[in-house]
C-alpha cells in the first residue's frame, strides 16, 4: 500500500471516504468532513417481478404493510449478519451513491463498516465482499463495539480497560476493549425486537388483544422502564380482540412493560456478569472504577443504567447519544486510519500465509 502524509492528502482530494453503520434496526452513514449525511432504517423495498431495489430505507420503511403484492420489504441484516447478500450489496452500493451525491470522486472511497463483535471469518469476508462489490476502493471492518467505545471517547488503545453494552435492534453486543482489542465479548439475539415481541405476547396473553410490532415499539419508547416510577405512566393501545375479531382499546402501563420484558432484562443482565466474569481481575479493576458505557437504542430505555449498576454494583452511563455512535466511531477512524489500523478485522486475504 502507497504510504505518506501527501498521499493522503492527495487520495482525499479524490475519493470521499465513508464510515457505515449497518444495523439491524437502522443504517448510519458518516461522511469525511462532514459527519453523519444518512440515518434510516435498514429496510429495502425490492420488486419480486424484476429483482430491483425499488426504494431503501425511510422510502421503503413507508411501503411497509402498504406495498402491491409483488413488491416486498425485507431487512436485509438478521441479528446483525448479512441475510440476503444480493440485497445488502444494492443497500451498500445505494448508500455509497447517495452519500456521495452531487460530488463524485475519482476513486472508490474507502468504506469502514462495522460489523457484531464476534462474527465468523464467513461473515466478515461476506460483508467486506459485499462493500467492494459496492464499489469501494478500499474495505475496512471494525467489531461494533470498539467503534461505538470510539465513538464514546473511552481510551481503546490504552492500556486500561473500557467495557460497551450495546443494545440494538436485533442483538446486544457486549464488550471488554483493552489496548486496541476486544479482550472479552458476547453477542446475544435479546435486544430491542426481542423487547418488542415480548410486548406482544404479554399483551396477547393478558388483555387478549393482538398488536402490531411497531405498535409494541411504540408503547415500550413512550413507557417502558426497567425499574418502578413514582408516578405510574400509561399508554392506550388499540389492537384486534383475539375473541370477537374486532377493533379494541386498553390501557397499559409501565408496570405492564416492566412485566412483559423482565426475563429479556434478566438475561441482559445475567450476559453482562457472564462477560464480567471471564474478564482478568486487572482488566475488570479498570471497568469498576472507569465504569461501563450503554450504546444503540436499547441504551435510552428507562432505568436501565440504574437497573445494571444496582445488579453488577459498577457505575453505569449512558453514552451521549447513544444511537449514533458506532457511526461516529467509524468517522474517527476514518479521519485517523494510520492510528487505528490495529483495531480493525485484519482482512485475510492481506495476511501472510499460514505455514
Ligand atoms: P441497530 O444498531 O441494531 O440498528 P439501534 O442502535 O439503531 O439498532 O437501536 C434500535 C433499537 O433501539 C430498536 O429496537 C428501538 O426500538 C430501540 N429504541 C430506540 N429508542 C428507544 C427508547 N427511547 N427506549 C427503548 N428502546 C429504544
Ligand atoms: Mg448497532
Amino acid at each position: 500500500m502507497i504510504g505518506g502524509k501527501r498521499f493522503e492528502n492527495i487520495r482525499r482530494l479524490l475519493a470521499h471516504d465513508i464510515g457505515i453503520d449497518l444495523g439491524t434496526a437502522n443504517t448510519l452513514v458518516y461522511l469525511r468532513g462532514r459527519g453523519i449525511v444518512i440515518n434510516e432504517p435498514s429496510v429495502v423495498a425490492i420488486n419480486q417481478k424484476t429483482g430491483r431495489v425499488v426504494a431503501i430505507g425511510n422510502g421503503a420503511k413507508q411501503m411497509l404493510g402498504r406495498t402491491p403484492t409483488h413488491i416486498i420489504a425485507v431487512k436485509p441484516l438478521v441479528e446483525g449478519v448479512i441475510s440476503d447478500f444480493e440485497v445488502t450489496e444494492e443497500m451498500i452500493t445505494h448508500l455509497l451513491r447517495r452519500a456521495q451525491e452531487g460530488n463524485r470522486k475519482f476513486i472508490g472511497p474507502r468504506v469502514v463498516v462495522g460489523v457484531p463483535s464476534g462474527i465468523t471469518n464467513v461473515e466478515t469476508r461476506a460483508v467486506r465482499d459485499a462493500t467492494r462489490n459496492a464499489g469501494a476502493g478500499e474495505v475496512h471492518i471494525v467489531e461494533e463495539p470498539m467503534a461505538a467505545a470510539i465513538g464514546i471517547k473511552l481510551p481503546v488503545k490504552d492500556p486500561v480497560g473500557s467495557m460497551v453494552i450495546d443494545i440494538g435492534g436485533g442483538t446486544a453486543d457486549i464488550a471488554v476493549i483493552s489496548l486496541g482489542g476486544v479482550v472479552r465479548s458476547k453477542n446475544l439475539r435479546v435486544a430491542g425486537d426481542r423487547l418488542n415481541q415480548d410486548i406482544i405476547s404479554y399483551i396477547r396473553n393478558e388483555f387478549k388483544i393482538l398488536i402490531g410490532e411497531k405498535t409494541a415499539e411504540n408503547i415500550k419508547i413512550a413507557i417502558g422502564s426497567v425499574i418502578p416510577r413514582e408516578a405510574a405512566l400509561e399508554a392506550s393501545v388499540k389492537g384486534r380482540d383475539l375473541v370477537t375479531g374486532l377493533p379494541r382499546e386498553v390501557v397499559i402501563t409501565d408496570a405492564d412493560v416492566r412485566e412483559a420484558i423482565s426475563q429479556s432484562i434478566a438475561s441482559l443482565v445475567e450476559a453482562a456478569r457472564e462477560v464480567l466474569e471471564t474478564t482478568p481481575p486487572e482488566v475488570l479493576a479498570d471497568i469498576m472504577h472507569r465504569g461501563i458505557y450503554l450504546a444503540g437504542g436499547g441504551a435510552l430505555l428507562g432505568g436501565l443504567a440504574e437497573l445494571l449498576h444496582e445488579e453488577i454494583k459498577i457505575p453505569i452511563f449512558v453514552a451521549p447519544d447513544p444511537l449514533t455512535c458506532v457511526a461516529r466511531g467509524a468517522g474517527v477512524i476514518l479521519e485517523n486510519l494510520e492510528d487505528y489500523r490495529d483495531v480493525l478485522i485484519a482482512n485475510e486475504d492481506e495476511l501472510p500465509a499460514a505455514k
